[in-house]
């Protein structure tokens, strides 16, 4: 697995039709009701039109869904339908889609041909990039899983236009994050772009070309990869604390500016450089005051899975556009000291937060 997924980018009444035309194979597609709702019609006619077969399997939408359980309803379903090695998964949703039908491809028959449709922003420079699949259990998020490559993913704005702006707004923060990692003209184009919504294809091609780069060079997650964390330590902490009452895309804002201050904190990051994200991201976060402790923050720290020799370890920047590296690591062991102190800092910077 050294190469790049293979990704098109045009509206799938071109893309889709012709990559499925001299595909001989019986098609499924997994989604959930509500994205199965609208865009029935376009998919259907799409198959319809190449004289092709199409079944779908639907399960609910959300993360509480994105279990073990789940999984294997939709494999018997699959079983049960005498669904054969040579059919092809078509993954049509946000991340919950993408992961379940990811893992149930890699490990169906033990392992047949999928199809990424992500259909929300987040998916589209996240999820379906990069392999990852799995689903959540009672101890947290993502934790059986494995990877998956799939054949092909279409990336069609079209479906961006019935999206809410929340999700939007979790897409933009992923993507303004990969452009922080390793881009700094990229990010400075985009603060500076008067209506980078006019520009969002060019963006988000940039955004995911850094992800797959990042992930070319780490496919399995042992050490560089682990930079797309970067914001994530506080975001899963905050996620675990408020479960479904704060988006992703809020929780990583959070994250992110709390792990720049983390990273100025220590010495690294300017204050003009942390100023400037602290400003960008402060338009993702959430409207109403979240009261965080850091007693409970500190608890699910410690359950990260970037840590290593009881140490909690974090990713942090060394500018705009480069992230830390120590020796051969890309994670950095923090004393609790300096997480309490930047997390008082983090109040002080964003008004959204009283932290206890
Ligand atoms: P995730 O699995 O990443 O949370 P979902 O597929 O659940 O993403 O999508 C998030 C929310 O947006 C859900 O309420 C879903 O129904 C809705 N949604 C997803 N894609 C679209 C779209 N293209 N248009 C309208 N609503 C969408
Ligand atoms: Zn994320």
């Amino acid at each position: 697995m050294t190469q790049n997924e293979n990704i098109f980018f045009s509206s799938i009444e071109e893309t889709l039709s012709k990559y499925i035309q001299d595909k001989g194979s019986d098609f499924i597609l997994i989604s959930h009701p509500t994205i199965f709702d609208i865009y029935k019609e376009k998919i259907l006619k799409i198959f319809q039109e190449q004289n092709k077969r199409l079944e779908y399997v639907l399960f609910e939408e959300g993360e509480k869904n994105k279990t073990r359980q789940t999984k294997e309803i939709i494999e018997d379903t699959l079983l049960e339908k005498g669904v054969q090695k040579d059919a092809c998964l078509i993954a049509l949703g946000g991340g919950v889609v993408l992961d379940m039908a990811g893992y149930v491809a890699a490990t169906y028959l033990r392992g047949i041909n999928s199809i990424y449709i992500p259909t929300t922003l987040l998916a589209m420079c996240d999820a379906a990039i990069g392999g990852k699949c799995g689903v959540n259990t009672k101890f947290g998020k993502n934790q059986i899983g494995t990877f998956n490559k799939c054949d092909a993913i279409f990336v069609d704005m079209s479906f961006l236009k019935t999206l809410e702006e929340r999700e939007m707004k979790n897409g933009l923060v992923e993507m303004i994050k990969h452009f922080l990692l390793r881009d700094k003209d990229l990010f400075f184009k985009f603060l500076e772009d008067e209506n980078p919504m006019d520009n969002l294809l060019l963006f988000l091609k940039k955004s995911i070309a850094i992800k797959q780069e990042i992930i070319l060079e780490d496919r399995f997650d042992k050490n560089l990869r682990k930079v797309l964390n970067f914001g994530h330590s506080i975001a899963h902490a905050l996620e675990s604390i408020y479960g479904f009452n704060i988006s992703h895309g809020q929780a990583v804002a959070i994250g992110i500016i709390a792990e720049a201050i983390l990273s100025h904190h220590m010495g690294y990051l300017t204050l003009s450089s942390l100023n400037i994200i602290t400003d960008v991201f402060s338009k993702y976060l959430p409207q109403r005051k979240i009261p965080i402790s850091k007693e409970e923050i500190l608890f699910f720290l410690q359950r990260d899975k970037k840590n290593r020799e009881r140490n909690i370890h974090f990713i942090l920047l060394e500018e705009i556009g480069k992230v830390k590296c120590h020796e051969k690591y890309v994670s950095h062991p923090i004393d609790n000291r300096d997480i309490i102190v930047s997390l008082s800092k983090l109040e002080e910077a964003i008004s959204c937060l009283s932290v206890q």
